[in-house]
């Protein structure tokens, strides 16, 4: 093997290298890291990510993977908390630097967990988007599913560019773009700034608002589907609205019509 071609030293536990890094706003940020050859995960799934604490223990936390399962790489997307153990660092980090990446993927998210549908609902707030991310790109979302409804819900339009970039980025995709075709809808809400669609996810539904303005029928349990990825908060109140439109959360072990991940433990913002 010659120089050139030795690769680096990995020197953390289950080290992955940093591709790409994007900032967008002071609070948010998303990464690209190598994919470890031994990961196989569904897309929806998160792991356990993080980097070496100074106590020379690994400070880890979980992550939903917002990349498909098809990619050669991994995508992630960060919220920045202010005196966060792991984020105030993880933040700083540039393509070549390595982070800790434990190759088991666990989670709810995933299509195994739903009965057969003829649509599907991704309900998310902040950075709950990402196991969405991932499913807005995975093939066996549109094989099963005539349409796709993606509600996203920000304080800011600023915090909504990540899911509207990567919506607007999928209908040009040369793997999964004519899946997609017109069957993904999207409905970006911000609930502190003027925007062309304003409230809250359970609001919304509540009121039937997003179904006149996407032109569909209300929820139903022999049609809809639905993933929901927020604050606990949050997942308890739209957990609230769909089972009053009959809805009934399901698991692996038991399909039924939703499914619910908390995007992270404690109150938050
Ligand atoms: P922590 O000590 O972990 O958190 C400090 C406080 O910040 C928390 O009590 C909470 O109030 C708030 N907080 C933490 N995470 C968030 C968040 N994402 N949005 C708003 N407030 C938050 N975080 C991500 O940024 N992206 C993900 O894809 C993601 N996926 C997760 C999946 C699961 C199943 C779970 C349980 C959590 C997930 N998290 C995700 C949260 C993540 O595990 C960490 O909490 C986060 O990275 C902050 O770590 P920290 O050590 O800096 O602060």
């Amino acid at each position: 093997m010659s120089a050139a071609t030795v690769p680096p030293v990995k020197t953390l536990p289950d080290a992955q290298t940093v591709t790409a890094v994007r900032h967008w706003t002071d609070a948010l940020f998303s990464f690209r890291v190598s994919r470890p050859q031994s990961l196989r995960f569904k897309s929806g799934q998160f792991v356990m990510i993080g980097l070496m604490g100074d106590n020379g223990k690994p400070l880890l936390r979980a992550y939903s993977i917002a990349s498909p399962a098809w990619d050669e790489e991994l995508e992630f997307y960060s919220i920045k908390v202010p005196d966060g153990p792991l984020t105030s660092k993880l933040q700083h980090i540039q393509p070549g630097d390595e982070i800790i990446l434990r190759p088991k993927p666990v989670g709810t998210l995933v299509h195994d967990a739903l009965l057969p549908g003829k649509r599907v609902w991704f309900l998310a707030t902040g950075t709950g988007i990402a196991p969405f991310a991932s499913l807005m790109r995975e093939p066996e979302t549109y094989e099963k599913f005539d349409e796709v409804v993606m509600m996203h819900t920000c304080r800011t339009v600023a915090e909504l560019e990540y899911g509207r970039e990567l919506v607007e980025s999928l209908k040009d995709d040369p793997l999964i773009g004519e899946m997609v075709g017109d069957k993904l809808k999207y409905y970006p809400t911000a609930t502190r700034e003027p925007f062309h669609h304003t409230g809250r996810i359970t609001e919304n539904l509540r009121s039937g608002k997003v179904f006149e303005d996407l032109g569909l029928t209300p929820m139903s349990p022999g049609t809809d589907r639905a993933m929901v990825c927020g604050s606990l908060a949050f997942n308890k109140d739209v957990m609230e609205v769909l089972e009053s439109f009959g809805l009934r959360e399901g698991a692996n072990s038991e399909p039924r019509e939703y499914v619910v991940e908390k995007a992270f433990v404690g109150d938050g913002v």
